[in-house]
């Protein structure tokens, strides 16, 4: 696919900005050159650019290149970036499953860019024809979730193989709760699609939403307009420095990925023994969603016991649904107890 030609033309033509630090090679000791403050304190300079150690780190763990790795202010702000690199406002448009997330759409409207809903089957499934159909030059990126948020279940590799192979411009697969599930990540397909992103996050499993920092992965044509765009220092310091340090204990997180795995079961168990839940859909994600008769007073009910949770009621094909995030074991079980004294 020539992917220069789905960029906007500004982008193409633009000359981004460069420090006169990143055009410099070789070994400096005095830096004059960014009007910082001379006192050392850990964070007087400005960030690595690139983050050039932390993507050596992140390559290493996702069994990739680094030269594959764009991150960001999280997830939100690629989603946002994707859009500014390839779509035109007012001219061009994105597609994207629904119900998903909502990043999508908002970051489209954002950029006053029209967008195509592609409403799931009744059992959360992708309608392949109703996401191919009919695609015209204008329609830039195809934006797809799996594990998909709220719904909670993952495509096979099959089905979004045909849909990046099928599609005439830009795949996005976010992947924000890979971790969680069965099916494997297609970062090792990076180089097979031209057209594909795919995203992650460390907002999830990592454990570091209050990081704010989102992976993206594709190649380096790609990720190169993605570069010429993004803010020169989009991430911190204190956020490359922590997330490093994130990585240094991944199996630490191995073991919290694995509690709760095993907390989704139990709670998936207990739910449904409840005459109260009418259904508890399939999860490969950190959450359940979980279908009441009225979904409301349930959740009134929880907020005065003090347990928070997400109504989706009112996405489409979740009628009567509640997101229940897996807690740790007490939490869990504080949901269970505040459920069990409901009464209708
Ligand atoms: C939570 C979530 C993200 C994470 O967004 P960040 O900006 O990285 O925190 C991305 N995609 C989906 C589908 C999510 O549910």
């Amino acid at each position: 696919m020539n992917i220069e030609q789905l960029v906007r033309a500004n982008v193409r033509s633009l000359v981004p900005f460069s420090s006169a630090r990143s055009e410099f090679t070789g070994t400096a000791e005095v830096f004059l050159d960014a009007n910082e403050n001379p006192y050392e304190n850990g964070m007087n300079r400005y960030p690595d650019p690139y983050q050039k150690e932390l993507k050596q780190e992140i390559a290493k763990w996702k069994n990739t290149k680094a030269e594959y790795i764009f991150l960001g202010n999280g997830s939100d702000e690629i989603i946002d970036i994707l859009i500014r690199v390839f779509c035109t406002p007012t001219v061009d448009r994105i597609r994207y499953i629904h119900p998903s997330f909502s990043m999508y759409r908002i970051s489209a409207e954002i950029n006053d860019v029209d967008r195509i809903a592609i409403p799931l089957t009744t059992d959360f499934g992708i309608d392949v024809e109703a996401c191919l159909r009919d695609q015209q030059p204008e329609d830039k990126i195809l934006f797809l979730c799996s594990p998909n948020n709220p719904t909670g279940n993952s495509y096979s590799r099959e089905i979004l193989e045909t849909l990046i192979k099928g599609w005439k411009g830009i795949v996005v697969v976010d992947e924000a709760y890979i971790d969680f599930s069965d099916e494997p990540s297609l970062i090792d397909s990076i180089e097979q699609y031209d057209n594909l992103v795919i995203l992650q996050t460390f907002s999830k499993a990592m454990g570091g939403a209050g990081l704010r920092l989102g992976m993206a992965f594709a190649n380096e044509e790609l990720l190169s307009y993605m570069n010429k765009i993004k803010a020169p220092y989009n991430i911190g310091t204190e956020t490359q420095k922590r997330a490093m340090e994130l990585l240094a204990n991944r199996s630490q997180i191995d073991t919290q990925i694995q509690t709760v795995l095993k907390e989704r079961k139990s709670l998936k168990t207990q739910l449904e023994a409840m005459d109260l839940v009418l259904q508890v859909h399939r999860s490969d994600a950190n959450f359940l969603l979980v279908q009441f008769e009225d979904p409301i007073p349930v959740m009134r009910h929880l907020i005065e016991k003090g347990v928070i949770v997400r109504d989706r009621s009112k996405e489409p094909g979740c009628s009567g649904c509640l997101r229940f995030t897996v807690g740790l074991p007490i939490e869990n079980k504080r949901l269970i107890e505040a459920l069990k004294t409901y009464k209708s």
